[in-house]
């Protein structure tokens, strides 16, 4: 099936099927009619496929590009959560076992604190407009070098390739701080929020699923520490 994506492919392809046509039909009209060939004859072989093949081919490059544009667009949207733009938890997993199975690399659970409170004291809306702000957030820390995807309802989880636990660590501290200082403004005040971050480690060894239940177990502790830190899973905290 043709497949065009590109502006440029889309004028490649109408320029060499014209060329092509055009050819065709010079050699046909040529076997065709052999010494009986007159210049008339010559010149129709060559305009008459030089005045179809461009718009047929324009239509139908058009309609691929159109096309493979939809596709891209219902993928984006089957890969992407719709309210942060994050990956969904689906994509995300289905990325994870993709990988290879010595993957190594460290996963971090981040969730919003006390965000029910959020809900109860400003409603709904203004709980949405805080998780895409900390979504914002997470995305533009680890977009060039790591994923991120909205897990749960104002739970995120974060992969890093090829980083070790120092590093994730830092970078836990990063995100952490910079969604402390985030502010959202709700009827002229500045509302703010905190994260608590888990985190696991995969170590060439472990399943995707056995280093996320460590990362969430992290979290967990995170909260019962006292909320707003970066916790490790049990065996890597000193
Ligand atoms: P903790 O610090 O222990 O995490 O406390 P919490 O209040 O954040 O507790 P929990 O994580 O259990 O609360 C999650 C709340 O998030 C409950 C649910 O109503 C709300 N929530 C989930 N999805 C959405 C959403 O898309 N929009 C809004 N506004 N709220 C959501
Ligand atoms: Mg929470
Ligand atoms: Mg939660």
């Amino acid at each position: 099936m043709l497949k065009i994506r590109t502006d440029a492919e889309k004028w490649r392809y109408i320029i060499a099927v014209s060329a092509m046509a055009t050819v065709l039909s010079v050699l046909l009209t040529w076997v065709l009619l052999g010494d009986n060939l007159t210049v008339d004859m010559l010149r129709a072989a060559i305009l008459g496929p030089l005045l179809i093949a461009p718009p047929a081919c324009l239509m139908s490059a058009r309609r691929s590009l159109e096309i493979y544009r939809l596709n891209q667009r219902l993928e984006h949207l089957l890969a992407h959560d719709q309210m942060t733009n994050l990956l969904t938890r689906s994509h995300f997993m289905r990325q994870m076992h993709e990988m290879e199975s010595d993957f190594r690399g460290s996963f971090l659970m981040l969730d919003i604190d006390l965000f029910k409170k959020v809900n109860d004291t400003y409603g709904h809306l203004v709980g949405d407009e805080v998780i895409r702000q900390v979504a914002g957030v997470i995305q533009d820390h680890v977009r060039r070098d790591g994923l991120a995807a909205r897990y749960g309802g104002e739970e995120f989880v974060v992969c890093l390739p090829q980083q070790d636990m120092e590093e994730a660590v830092k970078r836990a501290e990063e995100i952490r701080q910079a969604v402390e200082r985030k502010t959202v403004k709700v009827s002229g005040a500045n509302l703010g929020c905190t994260i608590s971050i888990g985190l696991g480690y995969a170590d060439g060894r472990k399943t995707v699923e056995e280093v996320l239940k460590r990362a969430d177990e992290a979290l967990y502790a995170a909260k019962k520490q006292g909320r707003n830190r970066v916790s490790l899973p049990r065996q890597e905290a000193a």
